[in-house]
C-alpha cells in the first residue's frame, strides 16, 4: 500500500472528502489507518489529517500526488471500527466526514501525565537542625524557612512550597545537592479514585430481578447477543439489575460502557459502581479537562479498566472487546446530541452493538415511544419489574383542577389541598418538593377559564405569540392576530402563559414564613458545585421546601420527602413539538416518583387545568402502558416518530429574505427530484416556515420538515442537500439537518 486517503482536519469548512497522497518508504511501517499525520494541503505547508485507507492505485496522475510529511507522534491514532461508526452516523444524520469523526473522538489531544511532587526530608532530625541554625546565622532565610517546615512536616507537597512559602527551584536544588531533602516525583491519575473498599456485599435480588438478570444472561451463555428494555418502576433495583449483568461480562473477560444523563451522575452512584467494581471502572463527564479525559481514555485502550460509565459521549470509549452497553434512563433527551452531528445514543450504541456483537440493555420507569415500540413488535425483549425493591408503597397522587380553584375565588398558585398537605408537612418536619413544569414554555397562549391553548388548525400544535403579537405556527408558517376571546370557550382570561420559580418562592414564604426555602432554577444553578450544594442542602435536611424546576426531578432520592406538588402540570403540553405529551408525562411520573421513597408515606398534588388529558391522568395513575396506548395512535395517524420518521433541515443567515428564498428554492428542487414519492405521500414535505426561534444571533432561521415511514428516503434527501452544499455557503448560508428531533424548532 502506497497510497493514503486522507481526510483534512478542518471541520468548518467544506473539505468533506478525502484526498490521496503518496507514503514515502520511510513512513510505511508507521502509516495506518486511522493515524493522524502531517501532510501539505493546497498552498499551506502543514497541516494535519486523518488516514481513512490504504490502497495501490493512484486516483489522479501519479505525478500530482504529494507525500505525507510525517505521522503526529502524539496523535491518537482510531482504528477502524470507529471509522467505520462516523461513516454511518455521517449517513445517517448529515453533517461531514470530520464532523462525525470528531464526535467519535471525543479526545484529540495528548497531554503530559500530571505528575505529582512532594519534598522530603532526606537527613536525621539533628543534622536538619544544626544545618537550620547555620542558615539563620548565614541569612539565608528561604533555606531556613523551608527547613523549619520540613521538621514540622517531613513531606511538603511542592507546589506548596513553591506558592505558599514563595521558595525557589534553585533553593530548593542547592538543599537537595546537600543532602537535606529528596524530591520525590510520581505519576498521578488525574482523577480522584473512589475505590477504597471494592466488594461491598451485594443484595439478594428478588424474583423480578432475578428473572431479568437470567433472560440477559442466559441469552450471553448461549452466545446471543440481544437488546433488552428493563421497564421499572422508579427505585425498582434497575441499577442493581444493571451490575449484576455487568459483572457476568466482566468476568467473561469482555468490557461495558454504561451510560447515565450527565445530571444523575452523583456522587452516590459513582460510589455505588466503585463499591461493586473497584478500580476496574472509571468514570466520565462533560467537566473533566483534556487531560483527565485523556487518561480515560489511556485506561481504556491499554484494557487497566473494564466499565466506563458516563454521559453520551463515553459512548466512544475504544474498548478492545466490548460486551455491553447499558443506557440507564433511556428516554432522557440528553441522549440525543444538541451539537452536529445530531445523533442519538440509543441508536449509535444499536449500531455499535451491530458491529461488535455486543448486548444492548436500556433501562426506563417511562420508556421513549421509541423504546418500547420495539418491544412491543419483538425487536427488544421486555424486562419488567413492578414493585419497588424496597418495600415502600407507591405515593398517593391526587390531581387538582385549576379551573375550580378559579371558581372558588383562589387565584394564587397553590390550591387548597395543597395548602393543606404542606401545612401538615411542616409540622410534621418532613419535606416537600414543589416543582414547576416550565419544559418547553415558549410564550404559547392559553385560557384561565378552560385551558385550552391556541392552536394551529392545520398542526395539531400549539401557536406562539410573537414580539409583534402576532401568533404563529412553528411547523407550517401559518399565523394569526391574537385573539381577544378565548375560541373555545368565549372566556376574556386568556394570556401567554409564566409563572417563575422566584414568584413560587415569594409565594411560599408569605404563607410560611418561618419554612426553610431552597430554589433549584437556571438563575441558582449557573455551575455545576451550586447545583450539588443545593441538592446536598436539601438531603441533609437544611430545609424544608425544595422549589424546581424539571432539574429538581432526576436523579436524586430524599427519603425525607413527603409531599410533592406539581404547579401547571400541563405547561409542557402546549409545547410545539410532537413529544409533548410525553415529555409531560415522563416529568410527571418520574416528579411523582419522589415522593414517599423510604418507609414513609407519600402524596403527590398535580396542578393542572386539563385534569382529562391522558398524559396527565396516566401520570398520575403511574400507568405507562395506558399512556402509551393512547399516544401510539396519535404517531401512528401522524406518521410521527416511531411510526414514521421526521427530518428537520434548517438554513440560517444574517439576510432573513435570501435565507428564506434559498431554503424554498432547495425544497423545490428536493420536491421534483422526489417528485413521485411526494405525489403518492412517502414523502410529505412540511413548510418552509421561520423556526420557532426565528433569529438566534442576527441570523434568520428558517425550518423544513419531510416525513417519511422510511429513514432511508431521508437520507436519500439528505444525501441530496450535499448537492447544494457550495451554493448555501456561498450565500454565507449554515444548513444543519436533525432526524427524528427531540425539540420543536
Ligand atoms: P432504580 O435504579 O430502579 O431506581 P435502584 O437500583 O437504585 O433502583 O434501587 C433502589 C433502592 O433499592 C436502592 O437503595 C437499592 O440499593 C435498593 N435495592 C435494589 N434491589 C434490592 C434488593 N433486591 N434488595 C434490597 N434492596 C434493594
Ligand atoms: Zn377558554
Ligand atoms: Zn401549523
Amino acid at each position: 500500500m502506497i497510497y493514503a486517503d486522507i481526510i483534512v482536519d478542518i471541520s468548518h469548512e467544506n473539505i468533506d472528502r478525502t484526498f490521496q497522497y503518496r507514503i514515502p518508504e520511510d513512513l510505511q511501517a508507521s502509516v495506518k489507518i486511522g493515524s493522524k499525520v502531517n501532510i501539505p494541503f493546497g498552498n499551506r505547508k502543514e497541516m494535519t489529517g486523518y488516514v481513512v485507507g490504504l490502497s495501490c492505485m493512484p486516483k489522479i496522475e501519479e505525478d500530482r500526488i504529494r507525500d505525507i510529511l510525517g505521522v503526529v507522534p502524539t496523535g491518537i491514532s482510531i482504528d477502524s471500527r470507529m471509522l467505520e461508526l462516523a461513516a454511518w452516523i455521517r449517513t445517517n444524520y448529515g453533517g461531514t466526514m470530520n464532523e462525525a469523526l470528531k464526535t467519535v473522538l471525543p479526545v484529540k489531544k495528548s497531554v503530559r501525565p500530571k505528575v505529582k511532587q512532594e519534598l522530603v526530608l532526606k537527613c536525621d532530625r539533628s543534622t536538619a537542625e544544626s544545618f537550620l541554625e547555620e542558615c539563620e546565622r548565614k541569612h539565608y532565610v528561604a533555606k531556613a524557612r523551608l527547613i523549619k517546615k520540613l521538621l514540622e512536616s517531613e513531606v511538603l507537597p511542592k507546589e506548596l512550597v513553591s506558592l505558599k512559602l514563595n521558595i525557589s527551584a534553585p533553593t530548593v536544588a542547592s538543599l537537595e545537592k546537600q543532602g537535606i531533602l529528596e524530591v520525590r516525583t510520581e505519576r498521578l491519575d488525574r482523577n480522584k479514585s473512589y475505590a477504597q473498599e471494592a466488594k461491598a456485599p451485594k443484595v439478594k435480588l428478588n424474583d423480578e430481578q432475578q428473572a431479568a438478570c437470567d433472560t440477559v444472561i442466559n441469552d450471553l451463555k448461549a452466545g446471543k447477543n440481544g437488546t433488552y428494555l428493563v421497564f421499572g418502576v422508579t427505585g425498582s433495583g434497575k441499577t442493581e439489575v444493571y451490575m449484576e449483568i455487568i459483572d457476568y461480562v466482566v468476568k467473561s473477560g469482555k468490557q461495558v460502557i454504561v451510560l447515565i444523563p450527565e445530571i444523575a451522575l452523583t456522587f452516590q452512584t459513582v460510589m455505588r459502581f466503585s463499591k461493586r467494581f473497584g478500580d476496574r471502572v472509571a468514570f466520565f463527564n462533560s467537566k473533566l479537562s483534556e487531560g483527565e479525559r485523556y487518561d480515560q481514555y489511556l485506561k481504556a485502550k491499554e484494557g487497566s479498566i473494564d466499565i466506563m460509565i458516563g454521559p453520551r459521549s463515553a459512548l466512544f470509549t475504544p474498548f478492545e472487546n466490548p460486551g455491553l452497553i447499558v443506557i440507564d434512563e433511556e428516554h432522557e433527551g440528553a441522549y440525543k446530541s444538541e451539537g452536529v452531528p445530531k445523533y442519538h445514543a440509543r441508536e449509535a450504541a444499536e449500531e455499535i452493538c451491530r458491529m461488535t456483537g455486543a448486548s444492548l440493555v436500556l433501562g426506563s420507569a417511562t420508556p421513549s415511544l421509541e423504546a418500547y415500540r420495539k418491544a412491543e413488535t419483538g425487536e427488544y425483549k421486555l424486562l419488567k419489574l413492578t414493585k419497588r425493591a424496597k418495600e415502600a408503597r407507591l405515593p398517593e397522587v391526587s390531581i387538582v383542577d385549576l379551573r375550580d380553584e378559579l371558581n372558588k375565588g383562589n387565584r394564587t398558585i397553590f390550591s387548597l389541598d395543597l395548602v393543606n398537605l404542606m401545612r401538615d408537612r411542616l409540622q410534621k418536619h418532613e419535606q416537600i418538593m414543589l416543582f414547576l413544569n416550565r419544559r418547553g414554555y415558549s410564550g404559547f397562549v392559553s385560557c384561565r377559564k378552560c385551558g385550552e391553548a391556541v392552536k394551529c388548525p392545520h398542526c395539531s400544535v400549539s401557536l406562539t405569540q410573537h414580539r409583534d403579537g402576532k401568533l404563529r405556527c412553528h411547523y407550517c408558517g401559518y399565523e394569526t392576530e391574537m385573539p381577544k376571546k378565548c375560541p373555545s370557550c368565549g372566556s376574556p382570561y386568556i394570556a401567554a402563559f409564566g409563572t417563575g420559580t422566584q414568584k413560587i418562592e415569594e409565594a411560599v414564604k408569605k404563607l410560611f414564613p418561618s419554612a426553610g426555602v431552597l430554589r433549584m432554577d437556571a438563575d441558582t444553578t449557573k455551575d455545576k458545585e451550586s447545583y450539588e450544594r443545593i441538592l446536598s442542602a436539601f438531603a441533609n435536611e437544611e430545609a424544608d421546601i425544595l422549589i424546581g424546576t424539571q432539574m429538581i426531578v432526576k436523579g436524586h432520592d430524599f427519603p425525607h420527602v413527603t409531599l410533592v406538588g406539581i404547579l401547571a402540570a400541563d405547561l409542557s403540553l402546549h409545547a410545539t413539538d410532537y413529544r409533548a405529551s410525553e415529555k409531560t408525562f415522563q416529568l410527571l411520573a418520574q416528579a411523582a416518583g419522589r415522593a414517599g421513597r423510604a418507609n414513609l408515606n407519600g402524596n403527590v398534588i398535580i396542578q393542572t387545568y386539563k385534569p382529562d388529558h391522558f398524559a396527565i391522568t396516566a401520570a398520575a395513575e403511574q400507568d405507562y402502558v395506558s399512556f402509551y396506548e393512547q399516544e401510539i395512535l396519535f404517531r401512528k395517524n401522524l406518521y410521527y416518530p416511531p411510526m414514521g420518521h421526521i427530518m428537520a433541515l434548517l438554513f440560517s443567515g444574517k439576510d432573513e429574505q435570501a435565507t428564506s428564498a434559498l431554503l424554498k428554492n432547495v425544497t423545490a428542487k428536493i420536491i421534483d427530484k422526489y417528485a413521485a414519492l411526494v405525489d403518492n405521500k412517502e414523502i410529505v414535505s412540511i413548510g418552509p416556515a421561520p423556526a420557532g426561534i426565528s433569529k438566534i444571533n442576527d441570523h434568520y432561521r428558517f425550518v423544513v420538515y419531510f416525513k417519511s415511514q422510511d429513514y432511508g428516503h431521508l437520507t436519500d434527501i439528505c444525501g441530496e442537500i450535499e448537492k447544494y452544499r457550495d451554493e448555501i455557503k456561498a450565500a454565507g448560508i449554515i444548513c444543519q439537518t436533525d432526524f427524528d428531533p427531540m425539540n420543536g424548532y
